[in-house]
């Protein structure tokens, strides 16, 4: 065996590689406030979502948070987040509908809960923005899409935006810059785990 050879082999294979990594990276020199949508039935939207919340808060960002489906009271998200300087945390939806079961509230609440969204969106003091699971008033008709799209439209040009939820309405997954569908491989709960602190909420 020949490791002289092999050792010059992988030093210029990894050359052309270096040559093309990094003019990808040259190519891609602007900055802008990006849409990011997560959506899929795969776990990790939320915890992405958050992950990104204390990316930012990391760099001195003001954060937005805004929930818009109130499963639980108890998240480790949610008791971390909101202690934090810089957190602005919203909780704007009630239950699932199967939950509320009054389409009415529900249209009322969603309607109240986009108008602080929009409050939001119009500060340019806020860095980034998480909406999550907005997809779900979205896909009950209980907002607008065309409503909600315009709004991001018209926030400011340097704001970032992180949506999350299952089941993103096409235009919504179209008007994103970044769009990650994750995927159910398997997960736990259909083994019979409840859901676990510091995993799962
Ligand atoms: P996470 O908050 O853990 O990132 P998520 O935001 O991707 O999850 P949601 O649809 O919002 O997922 O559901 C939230 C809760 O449901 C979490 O407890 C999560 O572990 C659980 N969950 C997520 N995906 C699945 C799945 N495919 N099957 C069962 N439970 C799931
Ligand atoms: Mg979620």
């Amino acid at each position: 065996m020949d490791t002289g050879d092999q050792a010059q082999r992988h030093r210029s294979r990894m050359q052309r590689k270096k040559a093309v990594v990094d003019a990808t990276i040259a190519a891609a020199d602007r900055d802008q406030g990006l849409l990011l949508v997560l959506t899929g039935n795969g776990k990790g939207k939320s915890s992405s979502a958050f992950g990104m919340v204390a990316r930012a808060l990391g760099h001195g960002m003001r954060v937005g948070v805004a929930q818009f489906i109130k499963g639980r009271n108890d998240t480790g998200e949610e008791g971390f987040f909101r202690k934090q300087p810089g957190v602005d945390w919203h909780v704007l939806g009630e239950g699932f509908t199967w939950e509320t079961q009054n389409l009415a509230r529900d249209i009322e609440t969603a309607q109240r809960g986009w108008a602080v969204v929009r409050e939001m969106l119009g500060d340019p003091s806020l860095g980034l923005v998480v909406l999550d699971e907005l997809t779900y008033p979205l896909k009950y008709g209980w907002l607008e899409l065309d409503t909600v799209l315009a709004d991001l439209k018209a926030r400011p040009s340097m704001q970032h935006v992180v949506i999350t939820g299952r089941g993103a309405p096409e235009g919504l997954c179209e008007a994103a810059d970044t769009l990650t569908a994750l995927r159910d491989s398997k997960h736990a709960y259909r083994a019979g785990v409840r859901a676990q602190k510091g995993i799962d909420l």
